[in-house]
C-alpha cells in the first residue's frame, strides 16, 4: 500500500486519497467500516493509471456509485474504492438520445429527460443511484427499466482501455447485466428516449414519486428492496405473510410500511442487517418453499 500512496501522490492531489474513510457516510443504509483506501476520481487519464496499477498487483478494488444498494461490513473493506466525482456526472442532450457520464444522478437524468420531453424515463426520477449503478442492477421500477432505453455504454477494462459496449453486449436481465460479472468500469451511458408531452411526463414522476411516499419507509436509511422479486411472488408479500412484519435483529428492521425493506432504525451494523437477512431467508424458506436472494450487493473482501 505504501508504494501505491507514493504512485497515487504522483497522478492525484492529496485531498483526493483518503485512508481508513468510514464507508457508513457513502451508504444509503448508513452502515460500513472503513475503506482502506477510498479516492475521488476526477479524470479518465487519471482512472487509467490507477486501475492498470491495481490489476498488475492485483490489488482489490471497487466502484462506488451512490452507495444505495450496498451493504458494507461492519470491519470494512481492506482494498481500493473508486469513486468517479463531478466531472463523470455530465448529461447531454442530441435530440431524444441522453448521454450521461457513468456518475451521474438517474434523478437528475429524469429531470432532463423532462426538462426536453422526453418520455422514457419517468420510472426513474425516484431511484436514489446513479446510472453507472444503475445499469449495473438494470434498475427499475413501475413497469420500466433501464435496459428499455440504454442503447450503448462506455467503460474501462482492468487494463485501463475504453471500449465501447452495445446493447446487445449487455446482458440485461432482471436486476441483471454483463456488469456482474465482468470487472468494467462504467464512463458513460447513451440512452434512447422517445418525444412526448411535458405535462404529461411530469404528472407521471408525480404519481410515481407519491406512491414511494406512500409506500415506502423512505424517512429511514435502507438500500431500497432488500430482495429480489422471485418468479411469481412478491418479496415483501411473502415476508409480510411469514409474520416477520417489524421484526428487529438490533437496530435493523423488517419495515412495519414494506416488509420487502430492512431498515436501519438509528444504530444498526452491518452484522445486525444481514443476521436479519438471513432470518427472513430462512423463515420464508421453511414456510413457502421460496428462496429469496438478495437484491442488495454485499461488499465482500
Ligand atoms: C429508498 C430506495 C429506493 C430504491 N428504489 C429502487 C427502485 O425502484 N428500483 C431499483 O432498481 N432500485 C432501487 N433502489 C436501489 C438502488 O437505488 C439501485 O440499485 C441503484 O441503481 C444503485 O445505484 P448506485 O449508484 O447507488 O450504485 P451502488 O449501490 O453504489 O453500487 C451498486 C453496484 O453498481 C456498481 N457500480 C456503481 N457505479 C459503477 C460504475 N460507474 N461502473 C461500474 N460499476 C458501478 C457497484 O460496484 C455495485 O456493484 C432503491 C434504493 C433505495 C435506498
Amino acid at each position: 500500500m505504501k508504494t501505491l500512496i507514493e504512485n497515487l501522490k504522483l497522478w492525484m492531489a492529496e485531498e483526493d486519497i483518503k485512508e481508513q474513510e468510514l464507508m457508513k457516510n457513502h451508504t444509503t443504509f448508513r452502515v460500513g467500516g472503513p475503506a482502506r483506501l477510498f479516492l475521488s476520481i476526477r479524470s479518465g487519464d487519471v482512472l487509467a493509471k490507477v486501475v492498470s496499477y491495481l490489476s498488475e498487483y492485483n490489488i482489490p478494488y471497487f466502484v462506488l456509485g451512490n452507495g444505495s444498494n450496498l451493504l458494507v461490513p461492519d470491519c470494512g473493506y481492506p482494498g481500493v474504492i473508486l469513486y468517479l466525482e463531478k466531472e463523470f456526472s455530465y448529461i447531454k442532450r442530441e435530440d431524444n438520445i441522453l448521454i450521461a457520464g457513468g456518475a451521474a444522478l438517474l434523478s437528475q437524468i429524469a429531470g432532463s429527460a423532462l426538462k426536453a420531453g422526453l418520455t422514457g424515463l419517468e420510472f426513474a426520477a425516484g431511484i436514489p443511484g446513479t446510472i453507472g449503478g444503475g445499469t449495473v442492477m438494470n434498475a427499475g421500477a413501475y413497469g420500466g427499466e433501464l435496459a428499455q432505453v440504454i442503447t450503448k455504454v462506455q467503460v474501462m477494462d482492468e487494463r485501463g482501455e475504453i471500449v465501447t459496449l452495445e446493447k446487445e453486449q449487455l446482458e440485461f436481465g432482471y436486476r441483471n447485466s454483463i456488469f456482474k460479472k465482468k470487472p468494467y468500469i462504467i464512463l458513460e451511458v447513451t440512452m434512447k428516449l422517445t418525444t412526448g408531452v411535458y405535462e404529461e411526463i411530469h404528472k407521471k414522476m408525480k404519481e410515481y414519486q407519491s406512491a414511494r411516499k406512500e409506500k415506502q419507509p423512505l424517512e429511514f436509511p435502507s438500500a431500497g428492496s432488500t430482495f429480489k422479486r422471485p418468479p411469481n411472488h412478491f418479496a415483501g408479500k411473502l415476508i409480510m405473510d411469514a409474520g416477520l412484519r417489524g421484526v428487529c435483529v438490533g437496530d435493523a428492521q423488517v419495515s412495519e410500511k414494506h416488509c420487502g425493506f430492512v431498515i436501519n432504525r438509528g444504530n444498526a451494523t452491518a452484522e445486525d442487517i444481514i443476521t436479519l437477512m438471513k432470518k427472513i431467508q430462512e423463515t420464508v424458506k421453511e414456510k413457502f418453499g421460496v428462496e429469496l436472494e438478495p437484491e442488495v450487493i454485499r461488499l465482500e473482501e
